[in-house]
């Protein structure tokens, strides 16, 4: 079965259970990603301290309707989870139309769509519903239930560490506390596990680190209990909204000149894609968490359709038909493009810097031909031979040269089977 196949069937499967930012939805997600790749599940409780944060009170939720004057069922939470406002406190009673209306939550501009609404951090109930099911309310006495329950218990996050040669780190984080909502974040979420399952196949150099987490405070807590090893972390990206039509979307890290900006601007424009790309702003997903001023750590985000700019966001036609295999599998290719960037960037030393040295007499214009169709793979021999002085990357000679990363990394192989080319040593 094709990657995107595989991917797609994971989202199908996690997009029924209600998830929120705690509770055994996280749980339950958990346990399936646990399925595919060795996750590591921790459990914080409530009320720990996490930087200017504590935990909150664990919610879980079992049933949610409300009930038309005549008996039946308008709203059921059981046929869409959006339908409830996320953290809901327990309530059931009877109410006024009136009095029904100030709980409840529309999209008046999008009128079919019924939208998603949270309130983790301050306790109230309430109902989301299309707009024109709202106007179609008649006068009357409603019957409201929420059974859910917040209660001392703990925070649910889950951890794949892939341990490399070296310690040098690569952070891949991906939160999991919306409901059935496919692009927003499933596509991040069920990407991310494909992606791991390629790496734990791999002899890597770096190591990776994976973070399924609830949004904010998921992130917040992560780093707060971890703040020792942060400065191991030397790559990091968020993924989310990754599986719509929509081209490539990044937004870079808050130093903006990353090596993770530059890799992932040029992985995407090797593809023949254009992405666009966003300066940081302290507004998103857990980027905002990770490149706070206290970490500034080197984490971007990897989005499709920018989060918040596509009609979809937030809303009920986030769903299983807005995303595609065809976007999924991309998204993919660029991670693997990345990791390969990441993996197999260095710098190297030309032996021979005083003049081009002679390429025929060691058998490198034969290896490259002399017509047109292997010139860029001799162009890319003569870029790393200029250009390896000690001060460039491979990744800098690809984006000077405009070449694509692969075909440098090449030249370098070819190259250093002779003794043009050695790694370079800073000290
Ligand atoms: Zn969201």
């Amino acid at each position: 079965m094709s990657d995107e196949k595989k991917i797609y069937e994971l989202i199908e499967k996690l997009f029924p259970i209600n998830r929120s930012i705690t509770g055994d939805g996280v749980r339950e997600t958990l346990s399936i990603l646990r399925e595919y790749i060795p996750l590591k599940i921790h459990e914080v409780p409530t009320g720990t301290d996490v930087f200017d944060w504590k935990v909150p009170k664990e919610w879980n939720i079992r049933d949610a309707w409300i009930k038309a004057p005549a008996g039946n069922k308008i709203v059921n939470f059981k046929k869409n989870n959006l339908h409830l406002l996320n953290y809901s406190v327990p309530v059931e009673k009877k109410v006024s139309l009136d009095e029904l209306k100030k709980h409840l939550y529309t999209l008046p501009e999008q009128p079919d769509l019924i939208p998603y609404r949270t309130s983790y951090y301050s306790e109230r109930w309430g109902f989301c519903m299309s707009h024109n099911q709202y106007e179609a309310l008649t006068e009357g006495e409603y019957q409201v239930c929420i059974d859910s329950e917040l209660k001392e218990g703990s925070l649910t996050y889950g951890e794949l560490f892939i341990k490399g040669k070296s310690d040098r780190e690569v952070l891949i984080s991906s939160h999991i506390c919306h409901p059935s909502l496919a692009n927003d974040n499933l596509s991040g979420v069920a990407v991310a596990v494909s992606f791991a399952k390629h790496l734990l196949e791999k002899d890597l150099n770096c190591s990776w680190r994976f973070l399924f987490i609830p949004g904010t405070i998921g992130s917040i807590t992560w780093l707060a209990r971890n703040e020792e090893r942060l400065n191991k972390i030397e790559y990091g990206l968020v993924l989310s909204c990754v599986g719509d039509s929509h081209g490539f979307t990044y937004k870079r890290s808050r130093q903006e000149d990353a090596e993770i900006d530059r890799i992932i601007e040029k992985v995407i424009t090797d593809r023949g894609e254009e992405p666009d790309v966003r300066n940081f702003l302290p507004y998103g997903y857990d980027e905002r968490q990770y490149c706070s001023p206290g970490f500034n750590l080197p984490v971007g985000c990897l989005m499709r359709s920018h989060f918040g700019e596509f009609p979809e966001y937030h809303t009920s036609a986030d769903n299983l038909n807005f995303i595609k295999q065809e976007s999924l599998k991309g998204t993919l290719e660029v991670l693997m493009d990345a990791a390969a960037v990441i993996e197999g960037n260095g710098t190297y030393l030309n032996c021979k810097p005083k003049g081009e040295p002679n390429l025929g007499k060691r058998n490198l214009y034969e290896k490259t031909g002399g017509g047109q169709k292997n010139s860029a793979e001799k162009m890319a021999i003569l870029w790393v031979l200029n250009q390896c002085d000690g001060n460039h990357s491979l990744l800098d000679i690809a984006i000077r040269s405009g070449l694509p990363f692969q075909d440098i990394r090449n030249a370098a192989d070819a190259l250093l089977q002779t003794d043009l080319l050695r790694k370079f040593n800073k000290d």
